[in-house]
């Protein structure tokens, strides 16, 4: 069966896919030819994930589901958390998002933060919600090349490297996206 991940990221349809079953084909909004980029203009992680698989849903007609994902850190009062993606502006860029987040905890001794994914599934005109977080702290300087986005200066709870010191397999057990994912495919196995 296909179903659709409302992304253009790659890194994650390829974490995602690794973690379903073999009979669900997860295909990306480029390969079902929807090069458009949708809107982003909710106020939280939920509002963000429901449009984006609500777009993809009635436009293509397809069972889809969208995730949203913020990192949260506590001495920030929440931020980044939506505007994860821009904090440091439109360019959507990682190093200068890192460089935002280490500039504004220079002097700060609480580094606690979590990462935070809300996925929607759609699928036969139903919604359903699904959530996972994975806590942790912010390091004082990046470290590691794998992963994406703020991985390099994350290190997760219980651990003494970042996510990008990671493999993609060992992240995905721990991760907030993997979590996510775990009870989606929990549910997709019931349906
Ligand atoms: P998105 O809206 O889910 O694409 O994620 C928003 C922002 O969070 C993007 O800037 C990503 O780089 C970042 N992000 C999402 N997932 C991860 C992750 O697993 N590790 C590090 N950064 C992430």
């Amino acid at each position: 069966m296909n179903i659709v991940f409302a992304t253009q990221n790659q890194n994650k349809a390829k974490e995602i896919q690794k973690l379903l079953p073999t009979k669900l084909v997860v295909k990306t909004l480029s390969e079902i030819g929807c090069h458009e980029d949708i809107p982003e203009t909710a106020p939280n992680l939920e509002g963000n994930a429901s449009l984006k698989s609500l777009y993809v849903a009635q436009k293509f007609d397809m069972n889809c589901f969208a995730d949203d994902t913020g990192l949260e850190i506590e001495a920030l009062n929440g931020e980044p958390g939506v505007y994860s993606a821009r904090y440091a502006g439109d360019q959507k860029d990682s190093n200068d998002n890192m460089d935002l987040v280490l500039e504004k905890l220079k002097d700060e001794s609480n580094r606690k933060a979590q990462f935070r994914t809300v996925i929607s599934l759609r699928m036969n005109g139903q919604e359903v919600l699904f959530e996972g977080i994975v806590k942790g702290n912010i390091r004082s300087e990046r470290s590691g090349v794998e992963g994406f986005g703020y991985d390099p200066i994350f290190e997760p709870e219980g651990f003494d490297v970042t996510f990008a010191e990671m493999s993609i397999e060992d992240k995905n057990k721990i991760s907030h996206r993997g979590k996510a994912v775990q009870k989606l495919i929990a549910y997709l196995n019931n349906v």
